[in-house]
């Protein structure tokens, strides 16, 4: 059981953020903005690069010619770049992104634990910790860019069971952490296999943190009862899940453009928009706009891909009626329904 005022204790459906009759969901874009490292190393606190910082430019220039304000969810060493800076700064002021805070702990001070894979995860670190990263991180932002983050991403999707105080206590509104339909147990992190996919407020201190989960949706034969069937088959062994989506009896489908290809992502929109999800959230991870850095984008031709993969898809949602949104957006579209 997890106290109340935690991501982690889950709402009843009908406190869930839910469409009004008539209303669409929205799609928000969510960049994980960070420094490239090896993703198959160990986590170390030096020795990442940062070389696809300036394919920034190229991504936001991607996304103002499709009228979409992504959000950067920045970490420390993206804060402390002067190029990240400038190219991010400027879009900002322009009101064509928005900027929000992602921790990564073993590259973001103060260091006070040791660097392995379960410090990794925010939330297992002690609470003092965790608060000195986070305020460390806000502070930074707003030194940068003149602006008090309002979203906030735990690097590795890590909440702990004392973030959303932490988060409405530093001024953080919104929080993206819960990747839904996904377990991270086995390498000491989370398990969000029943996490709602519905956007819904978590009550901490005075305040309240709305959380709007990662999307991540089931498709296949099995229909919703997918799910659950995949977590069962999923536990037993990696390659179950693999053979499900084979059979084409279960799908796990994220909307992302790392490993998920255009065609599967439009199906996972049209699940998403008969599940009735106000927000569908789509991530990837900036490192993945330059070739060689992540194993989704190995070549220029994955990287043109990568572009393609958006232009099928933002396609797909327009066609569907589905617009852009913001987290400014989400969080008055939230605060009107809480209201009422
Ligand atoms: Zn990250």
């Amino acid at each position: 059981m997890q106290p109340a005022g935690s991501f982690f204790a889950y709402p009843a459906a009908s406190e869930m953020i839910a469409l009004d009759s008539g209303e669409k969901p929205r799609f928000w874009v969510t960049i994980d903005t960070e420094e490239d490292f090896d993703w198959d190393a160990p986590f170390a606190r030096t020795g990442y690069r940062l070389a696809s910082v300036p394919a920034l430019a190229e991504c936001q220039g991607y996304f103002e010619r499709a009228g979409v304000h992504p959000i950067y969810l920045v970490d420390w060493p993206i804060v402390a770049d002067d190029r990240a800076a400038e190219i991010l700064g400027a879009a900002q002021q322009a009101k064509r992104c928005e900027i929000g805070a992602q921790l990564h702990p073993w590259v973001t001070p103060p260091h006070d634990e040791e660097v392995n894979a379960r410090n990794s995860y925010t939330g297992n670190l002690p609470p003092g910790l965790q608060r000195a990263k986070m305020t460390a991180l806000r502070d930074g932002i707003r030194d940068r860019f003149g602006v008090q983050p309002t979203a906030y991403r735990a690097g590795r999707y890590g909440l702990g069971s004392g973030t959303a105080a932490m988060l409405a206590e530093l001024g953080f509104r919104c929080d993206t952490s819960v990747r839904s339909g996904f377990d991270y147990r086995a390498g000491h992190g989370p398990d969000y296999r029943d996490a709602p996919l519905h956007p819904w407020w978590v009550k901490a201190g005075q305040g309240a943190v709305l959380e709007v989960p990662v999307t991540t949706v089931f498709g296949g034969l099995l229909g919703r009862a997918g799910r659950g069937i995949y977590h069962r088959v999923a536990r037993e062994g990696t390659h179950a899940g693999a053979a499900l989506a084979r059979l084409g009896l279960v799908e796990r489908i994220a909307l992302t453009p790392e490993g998920i290809p255009a065609q599967r992502a439009c199906r996972a929109i049209d699940i998403a928009i008969d599940l009735r999800l106000p927000v569908l959230n789509f991530s990837f991870h900036s490192p993945s706009l330059q070739p060689g850095n992540t194993p989704y984008v190995r070549s220029q031709a994955d990287l043109d891909l990568f572009y393609r993969w958006w232009d099928v898809v933002l396609g797909h949602l327009a066609r569907r009626g589905i617009e852009a949104t913001t987290a400014a957006g989400i969080l008055a579209m939230a605060e009107r329904k809480a209201a009422r």
